[in-house]
């Protein structure tokens, strides 16, 4: 079954149960200046669970395009090393706005995945809130799933909340596992964290109000968010293990095999270019524009990477801009946007990497001086000159060192840059006569640290 027809097999199930299909919003949250990233279905209906907003409909679905790197959820350290992350994804979501509740939303989901898609049962688990026995309940004794595959769980994993107040609530997640030829164990175990057992749904049971004491107030009308990955279930149900080998990224590989001149598919830098051209694809037809501060510094650093990952490949030629046009191919039909925006997203992508161009073949040559000279840490120095003369975003300088098990010195590279700071500070001083203290022009470093540290609602 085609990543397309898994889609629409979803949107029309929940529209058959009375969900008003609603069309995926930008990537850049139109009501959330927090929010770095749209990195969620229930994103567009945040101020309707809030009570802010009214819609026309109690029930919705819709396959929301998502993109988690940068901000509380970063999954571009993942891109390349697991089997299931990606920077761009779709969430497949059903929600309720104070109409159906825990029950309904349970077998829904259990209904669409064991009838609709007709996956075994027996190679589904489930988690609960280790409180939540209303749930387990519902798991156990109305779906009957054997008592061996319930796992409660007692950490923030399945306990939901949308800022330090506000709507709450426990969660539960439903996992496939793809068999013992897969290193990982089952959730809750731990080594929960392999490939095995891989979370393709989650159900979250807004439920709770909490005051700025931390008390939990039960809300009249609790409400249901899911969220269910595309791409994952795509993977379960084409029989094969890694996203990354579903119909829409084998494609996707290809046109990235071609543009790069590679002729082993299995390279996993193919992998990591494919995963990138969506996301920044998706982020310039919503928007975003390669800069060096907040959005526009996150989109850079994704099209640098991708670049990097060409030139290990051999490629030294801008090549990244031509798989916008393989990615309409296979997207475009989904999300007409894109389509209407190719031209300019190629015009977008080519302009960055023929600035890369010009100090990325430099800078690597210092890199790889630095990382021959059998070292544990690269200093913090070399980053900063990397990052300040030749463009490598500190992530970027960390992803090639990870490759050889080396680590970044961060605080160092801080340190250099403060430095730096200083002693422009001084210099301008110095140069601006008149005594008027002038301190250059503030450009705030959007890098790495900050954008893990950022604060975020979501
Ligand atoms: P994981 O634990 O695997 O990182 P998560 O718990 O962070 O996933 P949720 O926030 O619960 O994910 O999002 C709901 C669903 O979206 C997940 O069950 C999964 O199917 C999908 N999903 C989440 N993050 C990604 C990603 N980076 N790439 C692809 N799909 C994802
Ligand atoms: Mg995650
Ligand atoms: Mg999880
Ligand atoms: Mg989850």
């Amino acid at each position: 079954m085609k990543s397309s027809e898994i889609r629409q097999k979803f949107l029309d199930f929940f529209e058959s149960h009375g969900h008003t299909v609603v069309a995926s919003s930008p990537l850049v949250p139109g009501n959330d200046p927090t929010l770095l990233f749209t990195n969620a279905g229930m994103v567009q209906f945040k101020d309707v669970f809030l009570g802010q907003d009214k819609r026309p409909y109690v029930r919705a679905a819709s396959s929301q395009r998502c993109v988690r790197a940068g901000g509380k959820h970063n999954d571009l350290e993942n891109v390349g090393y697991t089997a299931r992350h990606h920077t761009f994804f779709e969430m497949l979501g059903n929600f309720s706005f104070g109409d159906y509740f825990k029950r309904n939303a349970i077998l829904f989901a259990w209904d669409f995945l064991t009838g609709t898609l007709n996956i075994p049962r027996e190679k589904l688990w489930v988690t609960v809130y280790a409180e939540d026995d209303e749930a387990a309940d519902i798991w156990l004794n109305e779906v009957g799933v054997e008592p061996s595959r319930v796992v409660r769980i007692a950490t923030t994993d399945n306990f939901w909340q949308m800022g330090d107040t506000g709507p709450c609530g426990p969660c539960s997640e439903i996992f496939y596992d793809h068999g013992p030829d897969v290193a990982g164990g089952p959730p809750g175990s731990p080594d929960a964290d392999g490939d095995r057992y891989i979370e393709i749904w989650n159900l979250v049971f807004m439920q709770y109000n909490r005051d700025s004491a931390g008390t939990l107030h039960p809300l009249p009308k609790p409400s249901v968010d899911t969220g269910m990955g595309l791409e994952r279930i795509s993977a379960v149900m084409q029989h094969v293990h890694s996203n990354y080998d579903i119909d829409l990224f084998q494609s996707l590989i290809k046109a990235a095999a071609r543009a790069t001149g590679t002729g082993n598919l299995a390279d996993n830098s193919l992998k990591v270019i494919a995963d990138h051209i969506r996301a920044c694809s998706f982020l310039i037809t919503d928007g975003v524009i390669p800069g060096s501060e907040g959005r526009g510094y996150v989109l850079r650093r994704i099209i640098r990477r991708a670049i990097r990952h060409g030139y290990k490949l051999g490629q030294k030629q801008p090549f990244f801009h031509q798989l916008v046009e393989d990615l309409s191919q296979v997207m475009g039909q989904a999300y007409p946007e894109l389509t209407a925006a190719k031209k300019r997203v190629a015009a977008v992508l080519l302009q960055e990497e023929e600035r890369f161009a010009e100090t990325l073949e430099n800078g690597m040559q210092i890199l790889e001086t630095a990382l021959s000279q059998k070292i544990k840490v690269l200093d913090g120095e070399t980053a900063f000159r990397l990052y300040d003369t030749f463009g490598f975003p500190i992530d970027l300088t960390a992803d090639i060192a990870r490759e050889r098990g080396i680590t970044v010195d961060h605080d160092g590279f801080e340190q250099a840059m403060a430095r730096q700071r200083e002693q422009a500070r001084a210099a301008n001083k110095f140069t601006m006569q008149e005594g008027i203290e002038y301190t250059g022009s503030q450009t705030t470093f959007y890098g790495y640290d900050t954008l893990q540290h950022e604060g975020q609602v979501l």
